[in-house]
């Protein structure tokens, strides 16, 4: 084992980690933090050498590139076959008791074989971890094991106060009535955004560019009445089972008759005009939250979400709407982003 001291990992989607490096370099910046990111092509995570300052707060604030991030404490290195956990155990004595044991890899094409070992790598670790106290109900801090193979990794620990997704990803289910698989991502992005269940406050919806109605049906089976604005049908039993209505026009153009809590929108478009169209509805108080992709086809990802988002929040300023805006790159985004941007008691 080999101490690594001030060194956090960062995990992204595979092909985003010059786009993760950039946003570490900026924000830890912005924290007053200096260092320096270490990145793969396609490797799927960002290794941050800090040298001065605390970027910590990137635990609690979250990064739009980055799945997760968090210290590490350890590499390790050449595991043995036969007793990788006696080999990992004194870290584990020096960093432990833990609440939580999270497995983790990079998101990559090649680590299908690595996610089988872990599942019988935790069936070994998981009861001996239990048995000495290491794994326990009243422990603050979690454990990270990330493995680049079999034998090779880093261990790292985070607080259990910052609610990560073990490997950085948030595993959810399409329900067999779902109208479309779109309806993953908002459900990713709800939970990133406003956590579990009905989010208090939003009762009235509108949903720009619905068809087939996978947001729609989203929304609307945690009781939020539903207006869906598409040229294209929605599916017949949304409309007759949910608090759905259809209306056919553009999305462009179209306005609701009294104001809502939220706006969606999904519509595929520039994101310069997607961003306009958003920020429209915010400051003519036809919705009080907002929640929308941005398409992001250019190469210098984060530098463009970067500039949209300052944007967005430059002109809602100057038409005095004050406003808390959030954005992720989720796991059931390709090449955008989804934000959040909520106006309640701003
Ligand atoms: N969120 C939807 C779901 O979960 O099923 C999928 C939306 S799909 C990616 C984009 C939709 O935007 C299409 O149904 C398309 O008809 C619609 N669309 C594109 N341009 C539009 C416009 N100007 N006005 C209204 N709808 C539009």
């Amino acid at each position: 084992m080999s101490s690594s001291e001030e060194v956090f990992l960062a995990l992204c989607r595979p092909g985003f980690e010059s786009d993760l490096a950039a946003e570490l370099t900026d924000r830890c910046a912005e924290l007053g933090a200096s260092g320096y990111p270490r990145a793969t092509d396609d490797s799927g995570y960002v290794l941050w050498n800090n040298l001065q300052g605390d970027p910590d707060a990137l635990l609690e604030t979250g990064l739009i590139f980055g799945r997760s991030f968090y210290p590490l404490t350890a590499a390790f290195e050449d595991l043995p076959e036969q007793d990788r956990i006696g080999a990992l155990w004194p870290e584990l004595e020096r960093q432990g008791p833990f609440a939580e044991l999270f497995l983790e890899h990079a998101d990559t094409n090649a680590s299908r074989e690595l996610a089988r070992f872990l599942r019988g790598f935790r069936k070994a670790l998981e009861p001996r971890l239990r048995k000495a106290g290491l794994l326990r109900d009243r422990a603050d801090r979690r454990l990270h094991l990330f493995f680049e193979d079999s034998r090779n990794g880093r261990v790292g620990v985070s607080p259990l106060a910052v609610p990560l997704p073990e490997g950085g990803l948030t595993r959810l289910r399409l329900a067999p009535e779902a109208p479309s698989r779109s309806a993953l991502k908002l459900e990713e992005a709800m939970l990133r955004f406003l956590g579990r269940g009905k989010p208090p406050g939003l009762h009235t919806a509108v949903d720009l560019g619905a068809a087939p109605g996978g947001w729609s049906w989203q929304l609307a089976r945690l009781g939020i009445k539903v207006t869906g604005v598409d040229h294209g049908r929605l599916d017949p039993r949304l409309l007759d089972e949910y608090p759905v209505r259809h209306v056919s026009g553009d999305a462009f153009t179209w306005r609701p008759e009294r104001p809502v809590d939220l706006v969606v929108c999904d519509v595929v478009d520039k994101p310069a005009r997607t961003l306009a169209l958003m920020q429209k509805w915010l400051e003519q108080g036809w919705a009080r939250t907002a929640l929308f992709n941005l398409k992001l086809p250019m190469a210098r990802r984060y530098r463009e979400s970067r500039a949209l988002l300052e944007r967005l929040g430059d002109g809602l300023e100057r038409r005095q709407v004050g406003a808390m805006i959030q954005a992720a790159h989720l796991y059931h985004d390709r090449e955008e982003i989804t934000v959040w941007v909520d106006t309640r008691a701003h």
